[in-house]
């Protein structure tokens, strides 16, 4: 399996080491628009020595060199990833995408989603958004519990995490490092959004459940950080924002049916916070699912993304989503 990746960020980093470490896929090309990584060989990038594959600044390598899949992780929103979906779709490259919006564009992009489905089934490829949250968590997981309960009557998830393995990208949108006061402009001019991909969750549990959602409300608060603390892309002084603490809930008529709590912030332990994933779905039966410390974010994200090479690669052609295809499993562990 030939496989190109597209965006050679932190989340790209980890995907290109998972798949050069494996003995099945050959990584044959790495695209990212960072002047301070092209022309860069990519194996020097990722401190593991000479690759022979140089980092390009230019898509046009995915028609040289023709892999049969290309991962996309660039950007968290479908506008942005749109034009690289279709760019590798038209060079007849199924593509999986860890973009947050495209996990579940169907109900928030359904022209785009259209569109897409449409040119992915024109050139026989398949199209899968996916991830750790969303694309598994707060959804691919809650659906799959779901199939051992008689009925399903209400959702209540918390995924407490902690965001420092992810990229610049990933902190810009929580608002990390920045005032109080920064912090509230990004989020009225919209450049601080908190967590992405609630909606695509609730799209993807609603449509697996027959279950149609009238509204849906979120609020978002600042978690100010009390010490200092860095990862390698943001320093946070004390006073500082950590972080973003999201919350949704998603109604059928006057019934809240979905409720998810996620509070995101970087090294939460520093705070004496400690991670977690809770899923609680209450029908018939009631099941209630812990998992401490959380799924580690960058590394499930790189797994996932990974796993479902070999998946999305016999799949049907069209935009699919993860409730659409087989459960995911670690192909990683068993191609060794
Ligand atoms: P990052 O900022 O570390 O890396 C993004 C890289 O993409 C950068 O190197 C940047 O130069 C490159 N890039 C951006 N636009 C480009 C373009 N048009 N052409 C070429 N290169 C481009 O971010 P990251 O932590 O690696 O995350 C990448 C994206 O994946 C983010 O949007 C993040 O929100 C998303 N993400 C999703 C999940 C999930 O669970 N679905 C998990 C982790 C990250």
């Amino acid at each position: 399996m030939r496989i190109a990746l597209w965006g050679f960020g932190a989340m790209g980093r980890g995907i290109a080491t998972a798949l050069i470490q494996s003995d099945l896929i050959k990584l044959v090309g790495v695209i990212d628009r960072d002047p301070s990584l092209s022309g860069r060989d990519v194996g020097e990038i990722l401190g593991i020595g000479p690759y022979g594959i140089r980092v390009s600044d230019s898509p046009e390598i995915i028609r040289k060199v023709n892999p049969d899949l290309v991962i996309i992780a660039t950007s968290s929103f479908v506008r942005e990833v749109l034009p690289q979906v279709e760019f590798a779709v038209k060079a007849c490259s199924n593509v999986i995408t860890i973009a947050e919006e495209m996990v579940f564009p169907f109900y928030t992009y359904p022209d785009e989603s259209s569109y897409l489905d449409d040119l992915a089934k024109r050139y026989g490829v398949t199209i899968l958004g996916t991830g750790v949250n969303p694309g598994f968590v707060l959804d691919t997981l809650i659906i799959a519990l779901t199939g051992v309960c008689l009925k399903v009557e209400r959702i209540v998830a918390r995924r407490i995490n902690d965001l420092s393995p992810f990229g610049k990208t990933v902190m810009e949108s929580q608002g990390v490092g920045k005032t109080l006061s920064e912090f509230e402009k990004g989020l009225r001019d919209g450049k601080v959004v908190g967590h992405i991909g609630f909606h695509q969750s609730i799209g993807m549990i609603s449509r697996a459940l027959g279950w149609r959602i009238t509204r849906v409300e979120e609020e978002r608060r600042p978690i100010v950080s009390k010490v200092y603390r860095e990862t390698p892309v943001v320093k946070i002084e004390p006073g500082l924002v950590a972080g973003c603490e999201h919350l949704v809930k998603a109604y059928m008529g006057d019934k809240c049916v979905i409720e998810f709590y996620h509070p995101q912030q970087v090294y939460p332990h520093l705070e004496g916070i400690e991670t977690g994933d809770y899923i609680e779905i209450y029908g018939d039966p009631d099941i209630k699912l812990a998992i401490r410390p959380e799924i580690p974010g960058g590394k499930a994200t790189v797994a996932i993304a990974v796993n479902m090479i070999p998946i999305v690669l016999r799949a049907e052609s069209g935009l699919k989503c993860m409730a659409d295809l087989p459960v995911p499993r670690s192909m990683l562990s068993c191609w060794r």
